[in-house]
């Protein structure tokens, strides 16, 4: 079977830096914490906890030690917790993520009721939210009633949305009649490479397949997107989830990955499926 990769996939620069932050500060300091897995994938938070990484949900949990805060940011509240507690921290907080944060605070502190286009259930957008007294959180076109009308709005995005969602969500923000709306992208160029490259290459295969975790949100998006252009789609984890039924009676099939995906997953998976 003939197999493409996509330019674009994989690791991004902010997975990239938390990683090895994380390993740098296991080498030099031991064993230590991280809040929330440090990345959606069951993989490589499994290979960093052999070395000493211990995923915690809680902040309760910790009476001493050290403790990563993940590419996705904390809130304000989260980190007051964690430096009332005399934890050290090593922020591995995604310099876009923090710019995102930042952006909000000067909005908020403008006057502007700030909007964030995002999943309520993500800890980026919790984190961003975090770092405000009052941004609402809106995922689609139907919650913009929570938003009152007499308010200036300042909104921003999470990093990874689609281009596509945002645009609608900002045209659909501008038909409600309010009298000063200011947007600032916050989209992030790597994950909107990887969604332009993906969609480009599902038009050449006959199969797709998008790897990563199944929590992970990017990689989720990227998969609903290629599903979009090519119907063959599967999101799978890894090699082990790869059935030769998926591929029958198919040559050409493309690769791509998400943002929190290692390359080693990427590389094994697309030798299983050459054998093919
Ligand atoms: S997807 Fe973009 S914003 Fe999110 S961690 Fe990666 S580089 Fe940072």
């Amino acid at each position: 079977m003939k197999v493409v990769v996509a330019d674009k996939c994989g690791f991004c620069l902010g997975v990239r830096r938390a990683i090895s932050l994380a390993e740098q500060t296991l080498e030099e300091n031991g064993g230590f914490y991280s809040f929330g897995p440090i990345i959606h994938n069951a993989d490589v938070v499994e290979k960093l906890a052999k070395k000493g990484l211990e995923t915690v949900d809680s902040i309760d949990e910790i009476e001493s030690g050290r403790i990563l805060i993940r590419s996705h940011g904390a809130t304000r509240k989260q980190i007051n917790e964690i430096k009332d507690r005399g934890l050290d921290i090593t922020d591995a907080t995604c310099v876009l993520v923090k710019r995102v944060q930042n952006i909000a605070n000067e909005l908020e502190s403008d006057g502007y009721q700030v909007v964030i286009v995002g999943d309520h259930g993500h800890p980026e957008v919790q984190a961003i939210r975090g770092s405000t007294d009052y941004a609402i959180v809106v995922d689609g076109i139907e919650e913009l009633s929570k938003i009152r009308y007499n308010k200036k709005l300042g909104v921003i995005c999470q990093t990874t949305q689609s281009p596509q969602h945002f645009g609608n969500m900002v045209s659909a923000i501008m038909q409600h009649g309010f009298g000063e709306i200011k947007v600032v992208n916050t989209l992030c160029g790597e994950a909107i490479k990887r969604q332009e490259s993906a969609a480009e290459l599902c038009r050449d295969v006959d199969v797709m397949f998008v790897l990563g975790g199944k929590h992970s949100a990017n990689t989720k998006k990227l998969a609903e997107l290629c599903k979009k252009y090519n119907n063959n789609t599967f999101h799978l984890q890894n090699k082990d989830e790869l059935d030769e039924k998926m591929v029958s009676g198919m040559s050409v099939a493309g690769v791509t990955a998400g943002a929190s995906t290692p390359d080693w997953v990427i590389r094994e998976f697309v030798e299983e499926l050459e054998k093919l």
